[in-house]
């Protein structure tokens, strides 16, 4: 039996609108994009992502829920992605902080206890550095402006139409069969309960040091990362704060970002600084994605840290529902006005 074709809207080219138009233009549905800033990205909170597909270590803060469905997430880059990186991560602590490696252990799932000598062996420009980690093989990464041009490439080429400078007011299609909703802060008028989690990262560039992998530097205060991007760039991120402000970034994150490179590797005192940037992480209470489904309005949101991680996963679970196939219900709300009215009730408590 032949699949019925939707018309469908999809508004928002972050992360999550491209992965959901790419999921239903492959799937052969009549797909129409739509992005209120006239440059692609351009208010994305996407485009200052470690953009890191790392389900295993996040799930050392992170629901359960987020590692079960990012499993599946590398293996969804890689089939339309072949850029998407397969190295794995490396988390190491200074000795100061090596209290810390044994929680995140045991915190964390998929993991090789590594020592300097192995250390060394996966990043040759970490030896004599390190003395114990964990390696985690499995996990992978992108860099998201690279990858984030390529999705929409890849949607342009299933026949996407895609138009920028169009802000959409969240009613309900008319034209369309459904409305899949991606607008990350920008949905916030339908999804009361979302509420933005600052971040702030740093961009630095040196052909002193190179590294294959995402390495997380365990800190009792701050999830650090150092992500290796093209160009002898690194992304430094990133500060977690529950804060809406997303101006510039502070004097006191920057000397975090910056010292933590700098406790990595001393060769990175002599980097040159590319950017700073803070931005807004679009986050639910309890910092899950959701599909929620409200009639012919389906509001893809949430991400929080997972953007990258759960995209995938989450666009497709939207294009099954719209399909009608069997789905797993956990993070999908058929939402007739309950979820709203909780958490409007809550936010108001
Ligand atoms: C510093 C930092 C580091 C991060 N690191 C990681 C990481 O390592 N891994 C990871 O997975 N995630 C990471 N994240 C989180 C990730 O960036 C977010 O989860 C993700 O970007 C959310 O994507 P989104 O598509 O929902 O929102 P956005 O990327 O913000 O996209 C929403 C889009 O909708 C558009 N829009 C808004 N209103 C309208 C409207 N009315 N009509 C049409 N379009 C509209 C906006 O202009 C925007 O382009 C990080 C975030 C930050 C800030």
């Amino acid at each position: 039996m032949e699949e019925a074709i939707s018309r469908i809207l999809v508004a928002g080219a972050g992360i999550a609108g491209l992965w959901q138009a790419v999921t239903l233009a492959r799937a052969g549905h009549k797909v129409r994009l739509i992005e209120r800033s006239q440059e692609p990205f351009a208010d994305a909170s996407s485009r200052l992502a470690g953009a890191m597909l790392a389900p295993y270590c996040e799930s050392e803060a992170a629901d359960p829920v987020i590692a079960e469905l990012g499993e599946d997430s590398v293996e969804l880059w890689r089939e339309i992605y072949p850029a998407t990186q397969l190295e794995g991560s490396l988390v190491v602590a200074t000795p100061r902080d090596l209290a810390e490696l044994p929680r995140f252990a045991r915190m964390t799932a998929n993991h090789q206890a590594v020592d300097g000598n192995r250390i060394a062996e996966l990043e040759p420009d970490l030896a004599g550095r390190f003395s114990k980690g964990l390696f985690y093989p499995t996990e992978g990464h992108v860099e998201p402006p690279a990858a984030l041009d390529a999705l929409l490439k890849i949607a342009l080429t299933h026949g996407v139409e895609f138009e920028t400078g169009v802000a959409w007011d969240g009613e309900r299609p008319q034209n369309d069969d459904f409305a899949v909703d991606c607008r990350g802060m920008g949905a916030r008028g339908a999804l009361s309960n979302l509420r933005g989690v600052r971040g702030e990262m740093a961009v630095i560039e040196t052909a002193e040091v190179s590294f294959s992998r995402p390495l997380r530097l365990l800190h009792p205060r701050m999830p650090f990362y150092i992500v290796p991007w093209s160009g002898n760039r690194f992304m430094l991120g990133a500060t977690l704060m529950e804060s809406e402000k997303h101006d510039g970034v502070t004097l006191r994150s920057a000397l975090d970002l910056l010292g933590m490179a700098y406790t990595l590797h001393p060769a990175f005192g002599e980097a040159r600084i590319v950017s700073f940037a803070a931005g807004l992480r679009p986050s639910l209470p309890d910092n899950i994605p959701r599909v929620i489904v409200r009639d012919r309005h389906i509001l893809v949101n949430g991400f929080y840290r997972h953007g990258f991680l759960l995209a995938p996963v989450l666009a497709r679970l939207a294009k099954d529902y719209i399909e009608g196939k069997e789905i797993r219900r956990d993070v999908l709300i058929e939402d007739h006005g309950e979820w709203r009215a909780a958490n409007d009730r809550s936010r108001n408590a």
